[in-house]
């Protein structure tokens, strides 16, 4: 994507955010002081970055580091490498962050950081010093109690190993505390990796036990087959729900009796993708929005749901696994023809609830199985989907409109308990 699109992308998901924002504080009679904190950043950091090259000469890149609101505990939030983030992005997620954690009830509040550059361009030398000076640069600002980054675009469990490594030197002993997404053998948590596409499902579950859909007789389409996509279509497989289409950036695949998901897996292994997959016949990504099924789940990228094509949407239960994938006034047309929407900041908040986990367990230094992650995840979606519901029928509103209410509502009863201070 060019500057410019990625520029308006952006954009877009920080206006529809601060639209909700806004509604959300209406319903709630919001003081509007409190919304005025609200709107900015607690504390935006910028720092250089000095790197040696390879070839011997000295780069500098920037680097942002950003915590919106800590009234509800320590910042939480990743750390995306990209040649175009910039500091108004890393605002507008740090502030999504605030809501995503108080929507699903753990106790931090929202931050994000980025860094300008390439990462494809940079060996792995050049990517571990980058990622030691700005850890080294941030140190100010993070720590276990304080705020504790995550991988995001373009950063991996070998970054974050890299910051624990440097945050740990510094200090003289180790602290697995102060990031999330390691890997197991330093701290990492089982079920991270599946954490958000699992935790969709449980969303999903919960709708259609209210919706009246029976998972085991009903049909889902799942755009990107990443991380998240692909978890969800196998956990849904699991329930007896028929995956009827999948897709990612290649193009997609459909077959209305089911694909095999093991024969889709073994196919995807072998050419990268799961465009072309035999099982199925060719279907693109536009198309793909608008089949017939129960369950669609966009878990690839943002404003695929838009005017255009939301009036022919046939799903029953739109389950948002990417962040932002439904424009404001694609949102507003779903809503008017009754289709529900688990929005982006409940349906795909697992991520971060077990990165709650893996914080947990790092300061107890006590890990817990695999099991018990998946049990404590499924509750707390369980438990902040039911609240979001309730909301919703209480005040006649969209899903997405009651989680908004409820992450407001959490977040201003903690400011107005703790007071303005001095
Ligand atoms: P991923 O990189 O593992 O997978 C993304 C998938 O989308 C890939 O299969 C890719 O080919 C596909 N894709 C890319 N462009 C596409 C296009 N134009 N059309 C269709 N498919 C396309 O990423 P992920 O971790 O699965 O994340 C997916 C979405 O979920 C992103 O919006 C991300 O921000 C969001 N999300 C992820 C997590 C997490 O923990 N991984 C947490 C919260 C939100």
């Amino acid at each position: 994507m060019n500057l410019e699109g990625h520029a308006r992308k952006r954009h877009e998901l920080l206006e529809a955010a601060s639209r909700q924002v806004d509604l959300a504080a209406r319903k709630l009679g919001l003081n509007p002081g409190l919304l005025k904190i609200l709107k900015e950043p607690k504390r935006a950091l910028t720092v250089s970055i000095p790197v040696r090259m390879d070839d011997g000469s000295i780069e500098v890149f920037r680097g942002f580091r950003v915590q919106h609101n800590l009234s509800r505990g320590p910042a939480k939030g990743g750390i995306r490498y990209h040649p175009e983030v910039d500091m108004e992005e890393v605002v507008a997620l740090a502030m999504l962050m605030t809501w995503k954690c108080a929507v699903v009830d753990i106790p931090y509040g929202g931050a994000k950081g980025g860094v300008i550059c390439d990462p494809k361009r940079l060996s792995p030398g050049e990517l571990e010093r980058l990622t030691r000076r700005f850890t080294s640069e941030i140190s100010i600002i993070i720590g276990p109690e304080k705020d504790i980054p995550a991988p995001d675009v373009y950063t991996n469990p070998r970054v974050m190993a890299w910051i624990m490594d440097t945050f740990s030197m510094q200090h003289g002993f180790s602290v697995p505390a102060v990031v999330t997404g390691k890997p197991i053998e330093i701290g990492g948590s089982e079920g991270r990796n599946e954490a958000t596409g699992r935790g969709v499902v449980f969303t999903i579950e919960e709708a259609a036990s209210r919706l009246g859909i029976d998972l085991a007789a009903s049909t889902a389409v799942i755009q990107g087959y990443g991380n998240v996509g692909s978890v969800a279509a196998s956990d849904l497989a699991g329930l007896g729900c028929r995956v009827v289409a999948v897709s990612d950036s290649r193009g997609g695949v459909y077959n209305e009796k089911g694909l095999d998901l093991a024969g889709l897996n073994a196919y995807k292994a072998r050419t990268g993708s799961v465009a072309g997959y035999p099982g199925g016949q060719a279907v693109s990504n536009a198309d793909l929005i608008t089949l017939e099924c129960d369950i669609l789940v966009p878990a690839a990228l943002e404003n695929v749901i838009t005017e255009e094509n939301a009036p022919g949407v046939r799903a029953r239960l739109v389950a948002e696994g990417a962040n932002g994938p439904t424009t404001h006034g694609a949102d507003e047309i779903l809503y008017g023809r009754g289709i529900t929407v688990i929005p982006d900041i409940l349906a795909n908040a697992g991520g971060v609830v077990v990165s709650y986990f893996e914080w947990v367990q790092g300061l107890q230094n006590f890990y817990w199985t695999k099991d018990e992650v998946n049990r404590q995840l499924r509750r707390r979606m369980a438990d902040s989907f039911r609240e979001v519901y309730r909301l919703k029928e209480r005040h006649r509103v969209s899903m997405r409109q009651a989680a908004y209410m409820l992450a407001l509502d959490r977040v201003s009863r903690a400011m107005e308990l703790r007071g303005l201070y001095p």
